[in-house]
């Protein structure tokens, strides 16, 4: 009886899945009633939460969404995870590799600061199928937003200028938001606490409650200003960032000098990930890398693994070196900054933070983390428009919307055990008043058994 009923209760949670699942599509296409803001603080690492204090962040998730932790993408670095977050694509699908590339088409270097949008037009940022689909957007230094990427920046937008302040960047968007109704997706970027973290190295716990402390009042800053423009409460805003930061040290230097010669190959990126391109031969470049540092891996395009989804672009160059973790790759001479990112996306020193709050997120909830290429088909949803094909999955990321009925695991199993418990009790009280009820029968029954083992031959 028991197994009967838990089946028929993992049947129902079943049925009641799959309906769920099919009201997603239908949802995708209902109108759209709030704008969407995303945010990223560069280099804001998951575990500053726990290891700082931040007063408005706490107040922005006290009737929010917080999120543990995401998986970005390979490389960590600000470019591809910034194109990764507004394209849900992993970099070797959107072609923004690195912070310097090559391309082998097209003969042309990339380094940060290129102003050429034909290095972005390998997908289509959330901005330009915003507008594709009859509204507008605004952005504020996000990257690749001021650019002509199929033919358009964001419809507002500011040239990207390190010296607008945060309150310049997040004014003008509270005001395009405000004053323009027809803005559905806004996109603002700072560049804190990254440049502390590199500066200072994340390790050093004064400069950096500085400049926490500093990113934590922007926190606030913003509240304030959506709030004065009557927006707060009214717009779903996600808090995110690209990547965290390591400690790294002179004394964990990888010297490619000490390898091999530089007239045997050129370096097109260096570290903690560098892109080789050998000159002459292929293999005995490969030979002298595999054999140069044990703190580094050295990979032949052909064989860096599929985990890390950075293969399959002709920008990736015939040798990828990895450095392990605080390592930092130098062909000669010192250490060139004290924190750096770009390493393994597997690293929880990597990970970003993300939170969220707006009418569409639900009230005080929690959820362990997902893979920020998962905050793409979530913003389509959000926005009302068709998502393009991505590495994405909004299955991942539906509960963190009040609209979606999502079962929390703990409090299922607590249902299943009250449940076993009930069932075990009743069932135990049914065979007590059983055994004790009157049974006339009972003596008849010793009788004709007594008489039958008398009969029975077998028995002898
Ligand atoms: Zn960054």
């Amino acid at each position: 009886m028991l197994i009967h009923q838990l089946l028929w209760l993992a049947v129902c949670c079943g049925f009641a899945t799959s309906e769920h699942r099919g009201n997603d599509t239908e949802k995708q296409s209902t109108p759209v009633t709030h704008p969407l803001l995303l945010v990223s603080f560069d280099g804001f690492r998951a575990d500053y939460l726990k290891t700082y204090s931040f007063p408005h962040f706490q107040k922005f998730v006290s009737d929010g969404v917080r999120v543990g932790y995401l998986t970005n993408v390979f490389t960590t670095k600000t470019f591809p995870n910034h194109y990764s977050l507004v394209t849900g694509l992993y970099a070797e699908s959107h072609g923004i590799l690195a912070s310097r590339m090559y391309d082998p088409q097209t003969h042309k270097t990339f380094t940060i600061g290129d102003t050429d949008p034909s290095w972005w037009e390998e997908a289509t940022p959330i901005w330009v199928s915003v507008q594709n689909s009859g509204y507008k957007s605004a952005a504020a230094m996000w990257p690749g937003s001021d650019l002509k990427i199929k033919n358009s920046t964001a419809t507002h937008f500011l040239p990207y200028s390190p010296k607008v302040t945060f309150q310049e960047r997040i004014g003008n968007l509270t005001k395009w938001l405000k004053d323009d109704s027809d803005v559905r997706f806004a996109a603002l970027y700072w560049e804190e606490p990254d440049r502390s973290g590199h500066r200072y190295g994340p390790n050093n716990t004064v400069e950096m409650a500085k400049a926490l402390k500093e990113v934590d009042n922007n926190i606030g800053l913003l509240m304030e200003q959506l709030q004065q423009a009557n927006l707060w409460g009214k717009i779903n805003v996600i808090l995110t960032s690209d990547h965290g930061m390591t400690q790294c040290s002179e004394e964990r230097l990888i010297k490619l000098d000490n390898c091999l010669n530089r007239t045997d190959y050129s370096v097109v990126d260096l570290t903690p990930v560098a892109a080789i391109m050998p000159l002459n031969n292929v293999s005995r470049v490969y030979n002298l890398l595999n054999k140069c540092h044990p703190q580094m891996k050295v990979y032949m395009k052909e064989n860096i693994p599929e985990r890390l989804h950075y293969k399959y672009n002709e920008r990736i160059q015939p040798i990828i070196l990895v450095a392990e973790e605080g390592w930092t790759i130098v062909q000669n001479g010192s250490l060139p900054r004290l924190g750096d990112h770009g390493y393994d996306n597997s690293l929880p020193s990597m990970h970003p933070f993300l939170a969220a709050h707006g009418p569409a997120f639900r009230k005080g909830y929690h959820l362990s983390n997902f893979n920020s290429i998962d905050i793409y088909p979530l913003m389509c949803h959000l926005l009302g428009i068709q998502a393009l094909p991505n590495n994405g999955s909004f299955v991942k990321v539906r509960c963190m919307l009040e609209s979606e009925t999502c079962a929390d695991l703990a409090v299922t199993v607590g249902i299943v055990i009250g449940v076993l418990i009930v069932l075990t009790t009743l069932t135990c009280l049914f065979r007590l008043m059983k055994s004790r009820g009157p049974s006339p029968s009972r003596p008849f029954a010793r009788l004709e058994l007594q008489d039958d083992d008398d009969d029975d031959p077998l028995l002898d």
